[in-house]
């Protein structure tokens, strides 16, 4: 009976969640990616949701986990994740649940039946993997570690021609490969909607070729991927080390590039660097246009954030924007999780969001990104460049000359460690956690009337995380 009321709870909170995030997310990825769940239980404050295949799990856990939960809380205070699992109850490996998912298509499908196509096409359109729709050109930002690779994807999307193929795109986790292939696949699928656009993850172009090889029928296999006019397969570094699936791209890859065909690939590594490749394959993926995308800049993370806030229609506190540029590094992906989890709070308990709440919310990430600058550094450093003595850190004295290098002292601790306020204000000799807090204050009252100021806390910063 409990459980009853439990499942019947469970249900309405997720039609609450899904619909919510339907408006967020559209029409076409919904169907993609929320329909096919299905909610399992909850307990100790986990949501559990299953989804028929790993290649959705790994998707909805990356794309949509995040935003889940924090939806989810509003609904239902006591959960605080999301777990997404695999139907238990299916027999059969995941390459025979791939095949039985198909529910994106379905909308890709019906479009091209509008154009009247041939039976042949609809065929290529079940290949495809659904395209997420935010994942398009004019919203991705571009900075230096990306204009390359950016400038060749727009090449390749608005080419009539093949400019250069393969486009082999690479870089590490979160980057924004995957982004910037759906964003070329949006953009032919809009001006060119002839063309045949594929794209698919090596994991389920692999899949698909077991399949076709149990089934017996490898002949169809290969007649579909040779008949695209577009093929873009992501993350190609998962077919390393696994021969048959490599044989077998590498015919496809040939026969489509010798019939100008465009190919569009992606991976961690360049392709001198892969590992368990074969060389005549890595030979002819070099033979194209190679473009990494590096690592971010500071300038880029502040850049991208700005414009995540805008799209997800909240304002945020340049400082507290300048904070997360600064601390969360490893990739946008992150970056992005954290804005988004620091909005999700503030709309939950319905404050705005300081620099204070942003620490508390994102506490674990910030310990993970800790670039372990520690106080005793910075208070040496300060010290250096204000020709102060680092034992005045800690003093008493509160003339001007000794008392505004150590408020900046303060500032950076706060932004460059995840101490608490009373943790610096120990450290300062100390001091009550409300001196700290107004130190802060008054640096970033500085910094906003005193450009010379300004560029001396942004030196010190730069000086500190180097
Ligand atoms: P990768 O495929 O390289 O691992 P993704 O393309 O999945 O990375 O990007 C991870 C997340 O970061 C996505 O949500 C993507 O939209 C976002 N992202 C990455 N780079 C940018 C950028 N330059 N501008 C806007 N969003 C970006
Ligand atoms: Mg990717």
């Amino acid at each position: 009976m409990a459980e009853a009321t439990q499942v019947g709870r469970l249900s309405s909170e997720w039609e609450s969640v899904s619909g919510r995030l339907r408006q967020e997310i559209g029409e076409a990825a919904y169907q993609s990616w929320l329909k096919p769940i299905s909610v399992r239980e909850i307990s100790k404050g986990q949501v559990r949701l299953s989804v028929p295949t790993r290649f959705m799990q790994d998707w909805v856990a990356t794309h949509y986990a995040e935003r889940l939960s924090a939806l989810w809380r509003v609904e239902n205070p006591d959960v605080d994740s999301v777990d997404i699992v695999v139907h238990s109850n299916r027999v059969g490996a995941a390459a025979k649940a791939a095949s039985d998912w198909t529910p994106a298509t379905s909308s890709t499908k019906s479009r091209r039946r509008d154009g009247a196509e041939a039976a042949g096409e609809e065929v290529v359109a079940d290949i495809s993997a659904p395209l997420d729709p935010r994942f398009t050109f004019d919203r991705f930002v571009v900075g230096k570690p990306n204009e390359f690779a950016y400038a060749a994807a727009q090449r390749v999307s608005e080419a009539i021609s093949v400019p250069f193929n393969p486009l082999f795109l690479y870089g590490g986790v979160g980057l924004g490969k995957t982004h910037l292939m759906h964003a070329i696949a949006w953009n032919i699928r809009r001006n060119e909607p002839k063309r045949n656009v594929i794209y698919l993850s090596a994991e389920k172009f692999m899949y698909r070729f077991i399949r076709a090889l149990r089934e017996q029928t490898t002949v169809d296999f290969k007649e579909q991927f040779r008949s695209v006019d577009v093929l873009m397969i992501d993350d190609v570094q998962f077919i390393a080390g696994k021969d048959s699936t490599q044989e077998e791209f590498f015919h496809t890859f040939n026969a489509l590039v010798d019939q100008g065909r465009q190919i569009v690939l992606s991976a961690d590594k360049s392709p001198s660097n892969l590992e368990g490749i074969e060389e005549r394959l890595k030979s002819r993926l070099n033979c194209g246009l190679v473009a990494d995308i590096h690592a971010t800049t500071y300038e880029l993370r502040l850049g991208i954030l700005q414009s995540k806030a805008d799209q997800l229609g909240v304002e945020v506190q340049r400082n507290v924007m300048e904070f997360l540029a600064h601390k969360i590094t490893s990739n946008v992906r992150e970056l992005e999780g954290a804005l988004n989890r620091i909005v999700a709070h503030a709309q939950l308990v319905g404050r705005t969001i300081t620099l204070e709440t942003t620490q508390e919310v994102l506490h674990d990430l910030l310990r993970a990104n800790d670039r372990r600058v520690t106080i005793e550094e910075i208070q040496k450093r300060v010290a250096e460049h204000f020709n102060i003595r680092v034992s005045d850190m800690h003093s008493a004295r509160r003339a001007r000359s000794v008392a505004r290098p150590r408020q900046v002292a303060m500032y950076l601790a706060k932004q460059l460690t995840s101490r608490s306020l009373p943790e610096i204000g120990r450290k300062f000799g100390g001091r009550d956690h409300t001196t700290v807090m107004h130190a802060v204050r008054k640096v970033d009252e500085l910094r906003e009337r005193d450009a010379s100021f300004a560029e001396d806390v942004e030196l010190l910063r730069r000086m500190l995380e180097s």
